[in-house]
């Protein structure tokens, strides 16, 4: 049936690197390609490579469970996720690109009145940051999704906290729209070209070592989410980051039952449904440190057994595929976007397992950083040295659900 398929045009070129570029961007994932495409676009630099070690997008921003939301509480976070939902409204637009972007709604879960009151707290930071939210009783969310399990012996279902504006996109769409977009641009995206050290003279950085060669570079942004401890470990930097995997599932196509996405925070356990059908969801991470791409029984068994709490009713689909990514897990739980000692190198990471919906924000605020030297006034609060300063940013500890 494909047979007259032919002909097509690639999205981006293949080009071979060149012997020096002003910026090199470490890491073709998500906020890789947004950054070197505003870098290009918004910022109107140029000599612009990003350097991927396998493929465009084989990273965490094609393994994701694509959940977007700005609900967050913390001063420090709220305006960049809000920021990042804003540009998330005109991506499409912006890339002339169908990333799917679906504004569904999501709802998460609550199950006592204290967590009820902290739900309430975090949705009048949210309507103050200009953003939106709104509390729902059990009888809101008994008419809207009729099929959870309420009266769930260990954690029953006593309301919600729905952000309207808040749903889903196509994660893969998003980084092939970047790439695209960063390629029309005049930036070089180079595949299969691992970085293997940096090459520094007295504090300032000069250049990479590839599995290509040697590439120069007046600054270069790392951004490579799991892989973030061990790249800054070549240029002598101990980063308080964990890798850990995160695991996620989908189901055999259904016709639709889920109206948005939905997370069990009590249960580590969030769910949506693609546009094909398929339930996606997710859990936790799994507990030990990894650098491998895939996860173990344990946190599987765990994630089935949450999501039988919430709707019983899963356990009639059948599960189609399950992967895992590596989680560049931070000690706070919120991210760095900053400097480093070393003169022209800048480091993005410590996303944990909710850097996708920050994929446009992101890639805007380090792109921002590296063209002008100062942070973008959403992301003033990413700092380095904020975990050696005790001003951490945790806006899990607050009770506020991670994905
Ligand atoms: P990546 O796509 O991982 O990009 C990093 C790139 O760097 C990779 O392509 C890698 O190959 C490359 N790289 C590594 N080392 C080198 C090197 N030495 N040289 C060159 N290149 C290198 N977030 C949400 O907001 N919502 C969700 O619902 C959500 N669900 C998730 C579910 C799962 C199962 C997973 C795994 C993650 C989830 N996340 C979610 C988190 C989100 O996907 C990540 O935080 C985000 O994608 C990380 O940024 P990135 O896209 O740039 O990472």
């Amino acid at each position: 049936a494909l047979k007259g398929n032919t002909g097509w045009r690639p999205l981006w070129r293949n080009p071979e690197p060149k012997s020096d570029y002003d910026y090199v961007v470490v890491g073709g994932g998500g906020h890789g390609l947004a950054t070197a495409y505003y870098l290009a676009k918004t910022f109107r630099q140029s000599r612009i490579a990003v350097l991927e070690k396998g493929w465009l997008g084989s990273g965490n921003i094609g393994r994701n469970t694509t959940i977007i939301r700005s609900n967050y509480l913390l001063p420090g976070n709220e305006p960049f996720y809000e920021f990042s939902m804003k540009l998330w409204e005109g991506l499409e637009q912006e890339l002339n690109f169908n990333a799917m972007v679906s504004q569904r709604g999501v709802i998460n879960l609550l199950h006592s009145d204290s967590q009820r009151d902290s739900f309430r707290r975090r949705a009048n930071a949210v309507i103050l940051a200009g953003a939106d939210a709104r509390l729902l009783s059990r009888k809101d969310l008994r008419a809207m999704v009729p099929f959870l399990n309420f009266d769930n012996a260990r954690f029953p279902i006593r309301g919600g906290l729905l952000q309207p504006r808040g749903g889903t996109a196509r994660h893969d769409g998003v980084a092939w729209g970047y790439a695209r977009g960063a390629d029309l641009h005049g930036v070089d995206l180079i595949q299969n070209c691992e970085l293997t050290g940096f090459r520094i003279v007295d504090g300032k950085i000069r250049g990479v070592e590839t599995s290509r060669g040697y590439i120069g570079a007046g600054k270069v942004g790392v951004a490579v989410a799991g892989s973030s401890g061990r790249v800054m470990a070549m240029a002598g930097m101990r980063l308080p980051i964990e890798s850990h995997v995160l695991q996620a599932y989908v189901s055999e196509g259904l016709k639709p039952i889920l109206p948005g996405v939905i997370t069990f925070g009590a249960g580590h356990f969030y769910i949506s449904q693609s546009d094909k059908g398929g339930l996606v969801f997710g859990g936790d991470i799994d507990g030990y440190n990894s650098y491998a791409q895939r996860g173990n029984l344990p946190v599987v068994e765990h994630a089935a057994e949450c999501g039988m709490a919430l709707m019983p009713m899963i356990g009639r689909a059948r599960l189609l595929r399950m992967w895992g990514g590596l989680m560049d897990m931070s000690m706070d739980g919120s991210p760095i976007i900053d400097r480093t000692d070393i003169d022209g190198l800048f480091f993005n990471g410590g996303w944990c397992i909710g850097g996708f919906k920050a994929t446009p924000a992101s890639g805007y605020a380090f792109a921002h950083l590296l063209a002008t030297g100062s942070p973008h006034e959403t992301a003033r609060a990413y700092r380095l040295d904020r975990f050696s300063r005790g001003y951490v940013i945790d806006e899990t500890g607050t009770g506020a659900q991670p994905n």
